[in-house]
């Protein structure tokens, strides 16, 4: 035993020295969040990494001061996107190896270790779960192929902050690892283990004893029952291509076969994978021992056999294994083994074309954005706003930009299927798209575009066209009928006019040309003016109830009787004759025809009492999309507000009185009520309870005054009764009704700043032929629509709860939805925000309620607004969920005591 410590004590001592004059060229080593340079205890330097830290990001250095350590890490509190390091590459070296130490250490005092994921490069190499393991490292081989190695850390969902605390770079002798880097080009190594076999002590071995900073780990736990041995022989590298050379003082030590006939490893694999083993002899006993080996279960080398003073490796790759048997199998003398490393291979995919990227890049700085898209737009993970397949860019969503036209960049995006440029300010005519032949869905409503141009045409793939909300003008080009996939086409609210091209008159499109001059597939009823295809349509979405029992009976006895096909047909037939008449009878309403109507509340006045209640009209309090509102006094004394429609935004007869006999029947505290209403001649009149308190947004952004009357409690309070009126509308009323323009200029207060939600179940619609007012709220109001009604077409309560979130945003932030004079990243306010209060980082508070909120109280209301902005709207949450949600954080605010 002395003998041997001897020989391990001079071995140490002179790889030490040997160590020390090592070169370090190449070598980087960053201390995460450390804040000066210092050479550690094998005289390796250790730099900050602030330089390192590529645009965009955000970090905050984390020091923890204790009478024996003083560690840093850097944690990334923004748990969107990607977080990346720029690690600059020799182009010297053709491999390298990627070292990070990730640590927790409760640095926050949350006790909840963060898991996330880290990217090499377009590869997600490994995900670090700090949960299983603190500190964790992980080790990778990668060949250089570019100046600079992207090295990121991807949050993951409810994954808490990304956390590191050293990153290094070492590079690997040129041939290294030779035959695993060449025969696959697209992989990443992934260190599983490499393991010294034989130990003098329990210790790990790196620098200065490995020149080139590996780890080596001693191998004790492994193969406890075999003999550990170890010489101090001059070893010599029998193969060329070991170049990667693992050191003397590693394979100076081996595992000998002792008593069994078999010597065995059993290694443990994270996944199941691709590995790459490569096992090193060393002959370091006077002896040529021979032995097969195998690698689970199968043999890899019959009769390998070790040269004395020699050291010689088997690089071996396995696919689909779990986990890792290395056997040897004695043939003459006692086989052994001195090293191995096991590395998981993983895949690196491939690259966006530079075309594309730069594309994407030039649509940003034209736009004046800056949307942290850096890299690959599709690997590791997609850009924002970006959608991919494999390494081609199919989707991109837009819309809320200001571009004002088509560029030509846009048709460079070859490979696009979906492109949403809704409200983005689009200007002109449709151009520079023609290229864009796997266009699958394209958006562009809500623009002001005003000609259809040529290159629509070409956009084979086509299968769904928005362009309603645009200031189209003339025919609808012939055209567009030959996009043989086209089925859905929107046309609404332009200023269209003539026949419809009899090529879209078919079943498999789906076309909407409401809000149009004069727009049908029948030029001839257009020419004599007398038919608007538009008006005639109730606009109030109504969620339909599940059957009644009586429908269900009506049908099976219906069913039963024979000659059901003529029933129906008489019923049809009859319903259509109902229908004209009706037509004739509504546009021809008497008063006294109205009255008949059961109007719950709701009162039908006179336009000479409307005259007389407003004082002919004197007092405006405010000035909507449809026109003017009033303030009025009736004969009993109730205050009123008096809105009239305009005569461009009235609606049919029918439409009308379908709605207001519709409203008159929804009451609840948290609606604004309808007193009554007035239809004569050209008057279309609605009457509501007066809210002395005015609206939501008056308060927000009117004078400070106004704004210091909102404390946190009090806008709780107010979107609390606001969900209760969203959720009786949702949940409660008959027919259940969505409300389709939840925005804060819609929620009133009273005198005691009670909330009151209004304009609920009103069609938006410009109706009238000559109409030039195209409004931009015909189904909700910009920076509030959900972006998933515009890519579905189908409407929901989640829709309503999307602009709710934003409600509870401006609540939250104190700013509008869509904030032109910002910077470009701070434009709209659900992008801005939700980072940050997803990372309860609470310092983009509103300013008028900083220090006077209950944190908790905070959390809970950031929490369900960032969930009701989820884009996905299966991921949002009911109405009544919110409202449950706000209710507690109000509970909690309500018991916070304010700092005098
Ligand atoms: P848009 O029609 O574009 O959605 P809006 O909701 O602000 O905008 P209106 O509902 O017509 O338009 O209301 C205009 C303004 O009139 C409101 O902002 C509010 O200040 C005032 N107002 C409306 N209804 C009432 C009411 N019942 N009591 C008191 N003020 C009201």
């Amino acid at each position: 035993m002395d003998f041997w410590n001897s020989w391990v004590g001079f071995f140490l001592l002179f790889s030490f020295w040997v160590g020390v004059f090592c070169d370090q060229d190449g070598f980087l080593s960053l201390s995460c969040g450390g804040r000066t340079s210092f050479n550690d205890s094998s005289n390796i330097l250790w730099t900050p990494d602030t330089e390192y830290i590529s645009t965009g990001t955000t970090a905050i250095s984390y020091n923890e001061n204790n009478s024996s350590s003083n560690v840093s890490l850097r944690f990334f509190p923004d748990s969107q996107g990607r977080r990346c390091y720029k690690l600059p590459l020799n182009n010297a070296t053709s491999l390298v190896l990627v070292r990070a130490k990730f640590v927790y250490n409760n640095y926050d005092g949350l006790e909840h270790p963060p898991t996330f994921s880290v990217s090499l490069d377009t590869a997600i190499a490994a995900t670090v779960n700090l949960t299983k393991d603190d500190p964790w490292i992980e080790e990778f081989l990668w060949t250089v192929n570019k100046d600079t190695l992207p090295f990121c850390l991807l949050a993951t969902p409810n994954g808490g902050f990304p956390v590191i605390s050293s990153l290094e770079i070492r590079p690997l002798p040129r041939g290294a690892y030779k035959n695993g880097m060449e025969d696959f080009p697209n992989k990443l190594l992934r260190k599983s283990y490499r393991i010294d076999c034989g130990y003098a002590n329990n210790e790990s071995i790196r620098y200065p004893l490995d020149a080139y900073d590996r780890i080596w780990e001693a191998d004790r736990s492994f193969t406890p029952f075999h003999v550990a041995t170890g010489f101090k022989i001059q070893l010599t590298f029998n193969q060329s291509g070991l170049m990667e050379k693992p050191p003397a003082t590693v394979l100076q030590t081996g595992r000998v076969l002792a008593r069994r006939n078999l010597l065995t490893y059993n290694l443990p694999l994270d996944a199941l994978g691709d590995y790459y083993i490569i096992l090193y002899f060393a002959g370091i006993l006077p002896v040529f021992p021979s032995f097969d080996v195998f690698i689970n279960g199968e043999i890899i080398k019959s009769n390998y056999k070790i040269n004395s003073s020699e050291v010689s490796a088997i690089y071996v790759t396995q696919k689909g294994i779990r986990s890792l048997n290395i056997t040897l199998k004695s043939i003459s003398f006692y086989p052994q083994i001195n090293a191995f490393e096991v590395y998981q291979m993983v895949d690196i995919p491939p690259e966006v074309s530079s075309t594309t990227v730069s594309a994407l890049q030039v649509i940003q700085q034209s736009a004046g954005l800056d949307l942290g898209w850096q890299d690959d737009p599709c690997s590791p993970s997609t850009w924002d706003h970006v959608g991919c397949e494999g390494s081609l860019v199919t989707s991109l969503d837009l819309s809320g930009v200001n571009f004002r036209s088509i560029t030509p960049t846009f048709g460079d995006l070859l490979d696009l299927k979906k492109l949403d440029l809704h409200n983005t300010s689009l200007a002109g005519e449709i151009q520079n798209l023609g290229s864009l032949q796997h266009l699958e869905k394209l958006n562009l409503s809500f623009n002001q575009l005003k000609s259809f141009g040529v290159e629509l045409d070409n956009l084979v793939s086509l299968q769904i066209l928005d362009l309603q909300n645009n200031s189209l003008q003339g025919l609808v080009p012939e055209s567009l009928g030959e996009l043989e996939n086209l089925h859905y086409l929107n046309l609404e609210n332009n200023k269209l006019s003539g026949p419809l091209p009899e090529s879209l008159n078919t079943p498999t499109i789906e076309i909407r040309t409401s809000g149009n001059l004069c727009l049908s597939f029948s030029a001839a009823v257009c020419d004599d003016g007398s038919f608007t295809p538009s008006i005639e349509t109730p606009q109030v979405t109504i969620i339909p109830r599940r059957k009644h029992k009586t429908h269900k009976h009506l049908a099976i006895i219906l069913s039963l009787v024979g000659g059901a096909t003529l029933v129906l047909f008489l019923i049809f037939l009859s319903i259509i004759l109902h229908m004209t008449k009706r037509r004739y009878e509504v546009s021809h309403t008497s008063r006294e025809e109205i009255d008949i109507r059961n109007w719950g509340a709701a009162k039908v006045f006179s336009y000479k009492e409307i005259k007389a209640a407003t004082g002919n009209f004197k007092e405006v309090i405010g000035r909507g999309s449809f026109g003017s509102v009033y303030h009025g006094k009736l004969p009993d004394g109730k205050s009123v507000a008096v809105k009239v429609r305009l005569d461009k935004t009235q609606l049919g007869a029918d439409s009308f009185i379908n709605e207001v006999h519709l409203l008159s029947k929804i009451r609840h505290q948290n609606l604004v009520t309808l007193e009554g209403f007035c239809h004569e001649s050209k008057h279309q009149i609605l009457v509501y309870e007066f809210l002395a308190g005015g609206s939501l947004a008056d308060r927000l952004y009117g004078t400070n005054s106004q704004k210091r009357s909102l404390s946190w409690v009090r806008r709780l309070k107010i979107a609390v009764d606001a969900a209760k009126g969203l959720d009786y509308l949702h949940n409660g009323s008959e027919p259940r009704i969505i409300h389709r323009d939840v925005k804060c200029s819609n929620i009133l207060l009273d005198e005691e700043m009670n909330g009151k939600v209004c304009d609920f179940g009103l069609s938006k619609q410009v109706t009238k032929a000559g109409a030039t007012h195209v409004t931009t709220v015909v189904k909700g109001t910009a920076g509030y629509l959900d972006p998933e009604y515009y890519s579905t077409q189908q409407l929901t309560e989640k829709s309503d709860v999307y602009s709710f979130g934003v409600v509870l945003l401006e609540l939250i932030c104190g700013r509008e939805p869509l904030n032109h004079s910002g910077s470009p990243d701070s434009f709209n306010l659900v992008l801005w925000a939700k980072p940050y209060l997803q990372a309860e980082a609470f310092e983009i508070v509103d300013d008028g309620i900083k220090g006077n909120f209950d944190v908790e109280s905070m959390r809970k209301t950031a929490y369900i607004a960032v969930k009701s902005v989820e884009s996905d709207a299966s991921l949002r949450p009911t109405i009544a969920e919110v409202l449950a949600e706000l209710q507690e954080a109000y509970d909690i605010q309500l018991r916070y005591l304010e700092p005098l």
